[in-house]
């Protein structure tokens, strides 16, 4: 198959000034390493703050790279610029959260949808509305003829957020960062949505990366999981396993706020996560999440820092428990 997308030790940083002379990291991202291949879906799943957008935006060269190399397609693009960025965006698109403030509201969605061609010089017109017409159809925005004049503000929540995905698959991306795609659509559409991106996935063989807090969305969408914790990777490994054997005391704690349908399934009951993530400023010493840790193993967790450890090809976890 092959890694469409790779990092290697990838770190982002923001600065915040603390007075004239003084400034503060934020380790948005903290020397993450992973891979997705071709026609895969990672999910990178945490709390809010844990980094997953700043990565996601890292993979696409949305955001100043501190340290460390991304790979598309094997290929070193951490430094590219110019005509070589926008080659590579081409191929690298994203969804967002929020479809009221991802589109435009005083263009219609023929003009939204078409953007991207005209940016990246798809010159004929009849070329330009063929894929226009795919695009729509395949995110089921039927009849097209009667959508394409509209504005954002004529379509419920649940359409606007289709155009927002017509948007990022009208010029066949290879590679799509999916950034809580269906948090801010209403419950009845979202496993609709869903539904359609795997199918979008499957069929054009398109690489995802799905950020998400919902592990139980993550169940239903992804090959693999990512856990993320204050901007590292803390665990890694097929979703089905992940979800049924989680490893790293994370991981078991995001499980426990996942709704369970059947209250007297013992096996899942798992204790949740206290207390909030501190700041991304400020981590704590050793393993970063020692001081919500019930775990935790005095004198080793507040001291040294795990890496993360592979257990077999497909598990990996950040955690000296294991
Ligand atoms: Fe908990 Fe220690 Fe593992 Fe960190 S390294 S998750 S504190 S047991």
């Amino acid at each position: 198959m092959g890694e469409v997308i790779e990092t290697r030790e990838l770190k982002v940083y923001f600065f915040l000034r603390r007075s004239l002379f003084r400034q503060r990291a934020v380790k948005a991202v903290d020397g993450v390493s992973l891979r997705i291949e071709r026609g895969e879906t990672l999910a990178l799943v945490g709390e809010s703050g844990s980094g997953k957008t700043t990565l996601g935006r890292a993979l696409l060269r949305l955001v100043e790279l501190r340290d460390g190399v991304v790979l598309f397609r094997g290929r070193d693009i951490t430094g590219l610029k110019g005509k070589g960025l926008k080659s590579f965006r081409r191929s690298a698109q994203a969804i967002f959260q929020d479809p009221y403030s991802s589109i435009s509201p005083y263009m219609n969605i023929y003009d939204i949808v078409s953007e991207p061609l005209l940016i990246h010089r798809v010159k004929e017109k009849e070329k330009r509305e063929k894929m226009l017409f795919r695009a729509l159809e395949q995110v089921n925005l039927l009849p097209v003829r009667e959508i394409l004049y509209k504005y954002p503000h004529n379509l419920s929540g649940g359409q606007r957020q289709r155009v927002s995905i017509a948007r990022a698959m009208v010029l066949e991306p290879e590679f799509v960062v999916a950034d809580e795609p269906v948090s801010m659509v209403d419950a009845s559409n979202r496993a609709e949505i869903l539904y359609l991106l795997r199918n979008l996935q499957k069929e054009k063989s398109i690489t995802f990366l799905y950020i998400t807090h919902d592990l139980a969305s993550a169940r239903h969408f992804s090959d693999r999981i990512a856990v993320m914790y204050l901007g590292t990777i803390v665990e890694t490994g097929i979703t089905g396993r992940v979800i049924e054997e989680p490893l790293h005391p994370y991981t078991r704690g995001l499980l426990a706020s996942v709704p369970e349908p059947d209250p007297l399934n013992r096996k899942k009951l798992r204790p949740l996560i206290p207390g909030e993530p501190p700041s991304a400023s400020d981590v704590p010493s050793g393993c970063p999440f020692h001081p919500r840790c019930s775990d935790f193993i005095e004198r080793l967790c507040d001291k040294a820092r795990p890496s993360l450890k592979e257990l077999s090809p497909e598990r990996s976890v950040a955690c000296h428990l294991f």
